[in-house]
């Protein structure tokens, strides 16, 4: 890495700049090294990749090795270690300036030194996992769902959502089931992330807001109730199940409004 660029030093002096500015970057030292031949001072690995092309010094071109570099002087670099400078993450919105020998502990532990997962695009944190950071996502999304359901349930103006149905699990699942008594119960299984405001969705909506004193409409998203899928044979989404007395009457696998009332009316 090259030197430093000097607008990260908010108050060095013109002086202070020139002096501690490397001449193969131009930027103020990253890692001074100091040359034998003529004591000048360099980047690390400016003057390293100089050598890789060269054999002279940059400076005075007298024959240089990497072997006759070395440490820059302790004056030098404790008087740098006081210099300020801007974090790392200035451009994303750290706004610390640190002493600049306190820099390498502030970049690993700024805030701003977040790391985004090419592969799923959430912040990367210490052991990470694709899997699990994408089912948290989901679960958020979910809950902010519910309560957009939740709200719309009780706005006085909104208009019928599938709220009126209700979402389950199991053990409700079967409560709900037993306390329909006679009750024609239409279950909507649906899968949440592919049906989600598709045409199913709509019929199922209309059907709640024009039946719910008849029928008891339930919805259950296969992702969280697999379970309840299988024991109702449930293999393709949407599927409607109409159950009376606890027994399966009639499925359909389609979304078609017409057909859905014909046998909801069937079986009312
Ligand atoms: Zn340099
Ligand atoms: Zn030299
Ligand atoms: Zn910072
Ligand atoms: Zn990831």
């Amino acid at each position: 890495m090259p030197g430093y660029s000097s607008d990260r030093f908010p108050d060095l002096s013109a002086e202070d700049r020139d002096e501690y500015t490397c001449s193969i970057c131009h930027e103020i030292f990253n890692t001074p090294v100091t040359t034998s031949c003529c004591l000048q001072t360099f980047c690390d690995d400016c003057i390293t990749e100089w050598l890789e092309t060269n054999n002279t010094c940059p400076y005075d071109r007298k024959r240089l090795t990497a072997s006759e570099l070395s440490r820059a002087s302790r004056v030098l670099v404790n008087t740098m270690g006081r210099f300020k400078i801007r974090c790392d993450y200035w451009d994303k919105g750290c706004r610390q300036v640190i002493k600049f020998d306190k820099l390498p502990q502030h970049t690993i532990n700024c805030s701003y030194n977040i790391t985004m997962c090419v592969k799923c695009e959430h912040v990367m944190t210490s052991g990470h996992d694709c899997i699990e950071s994408l089912r948290a996502e989901i679960a958020a999304l979910k809950l902010a769902l519910s309560d957009r359901d939740h709200n719309n349930r009780y706005h006085p103006l909104s208009i019928p959502s599938t709220s009126n149905a209700k979402r389950l699990g199991k053990s409700d699942f079967h409560g709900q089931l037993s306390g329909a008594c006679g009750k024609l119960v239409v279950v909507y299984f649906y899968d949440f992330w592919v049906d989600l405001g598709k045409k199913s969705d709509s019929v199922f909506t209309i059907m709640c807001a024009e039946l719910a004193n008849e029928v008891l409409f339930l919805k259950v998203d296969v992702d969280d109730n697999e379970d309840i899928a299988t024991d109702h044979k449930v293999s393709v989404m949407p599927t409607f199940i109409l159950i009376k007395n606890k027994q399966k009457v009639d499925e359909l696998s389609s979304t078609n409004e017409t057909k859905l009332r014909q046998l909801i009316r069937k079986h009312m």
